[in-house]
């Protein structure tokens, strides 16, 4: 196993912002560990990465005790913080050299220009970090996460706050990475975990309220079908219900959204009422499932 979470506590004073998580990533996995904000997310990866200490249980990485052996567990992992904190006023070459130095990389000019390479830095190299883009910078901290090769990376909402571009990007980055390494991302983007990893754990609150492969937590999406559809003409609301299966309908702009609580595909019945009463219908497609509902329905307080 590369995470081994055991019973794990966090109190920080009387506040509990972890309440008795379990879980194990096994070696070359790439898990999505989602969570509104305050759940607990950051407060596992500090303990996962020897900064901070839990209350009770275990905590092991690559069979390393992480109060036992933080040494150990911190040469086999690297870590990318929520607030990556990057010195500003180092060049990126100069902050990845001090950083592989903490490390004793040996030859490291040739390691920091294989990062670059790596990470897509190719073309900002001779720059100051602040002289970087908020995307940038991420590619830095990924830089330097991975600057000693690590077995396994925690990678702390590597994403947010950038545009839609970067974020590709930098999704694209983790992909390729995670090919060869065990990574743990946070992110309280649904959409993200489908686009990368194979497994999600959902936390709300400091309680595990999830932990499933991706594609499970699919079909417990689809549990619901959802129809969106654009009428040429006007109908109501209580019309769209007397069709066969439908339980609900909303109006969205020129669409409506219609549900039925079975796995039932409601194309037909829509199709063929639209025929029975003479109605046009522009535009229909099912809404296979959405992540983000799950998520929803997980994570409401
Ligand atoms: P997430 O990363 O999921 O947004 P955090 O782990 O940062 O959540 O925080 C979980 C809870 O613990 C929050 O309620 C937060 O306010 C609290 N918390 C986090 N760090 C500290 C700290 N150093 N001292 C006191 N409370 C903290
Ligand atoms: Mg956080």
């Amino acid at each position: 196993m590369s995470i081994q979470v055991e019973q794990v506590t966090k109190e920080y004073g009387t506040q509990k912002a972890l309440n008795n998580i379990s879980f194990s990533i096994g070696k070359g996995e790439i898990v999505g560990f989602l969570g509104p904000n305050g759940a607990g997310k950051s407060t596992m990866m500090k303990i996962i990465t020897c900064y901070l200490p839990q209350t009770q249980g275990k905590v092991a990485v690559c069979g390393f005790d992480v109060e036992e052996d933080p040494l150990k567990v911190k040469a086999k992992l690297g870590y990318l913080p929520e607030h990556n904190p990057q010195y500003l006023e180092m060049y990126i070459k100069e902050y990845l050299e001090f950083v592989g130095g903490i490390y004793k990389i040996k030859n490291i000019k040739a390691r920091v220009q294989e990062l670059i390479d790596l990470v897509g830095l190719q073309k900002e190299q001779h720059k100051k970090i602040g002289a970087l883009s908020k995307g940038y910078r991420q590619r830095v901290g990924l830089a330097q996460a991975m600057i000693h090769d690590p077995e396994v990376l925690i990678l702390d909402e590597p994403t947010t706050g950038l545009d839609p571009n970067q974020i590709i990007e930098i999704r694209e980055l983790i992909k390729s990475v995670g090919k060869e390494k065990t990574v743990m991302m946070s992110t309280h983007i649904m959409q993200e975990v489908e686009a990368i990893c194979d497994r999600v754990i959902i936390i709300n609150n400091g309680e595990l309220v999830a932990d499933k492969p991706t594609s499970e937590l699919k079909n417990a999406a689809n549990q619901t079908q959802q129809v969106r559809v654009v009428f040429g003409g006007g109908i109501s609301k209580n019309q769209l219900k007397q069709i066969d299966g439908v339980k609900r309908a909303e109006q969205e702009n020129d669409a409506w959204i219609v549900e039925s609580d079975a796995k039932e595909d409601l194309r037909e019945a829509i199709f063929k009422f639209a025929v029975a009463n003479q109605l046009v219908i522009l535009e229909m497609n099912r809404n296979l499932y959405d992540l983000e509902q799950v998520f929803q329905q997980l994570t409401k307080s």
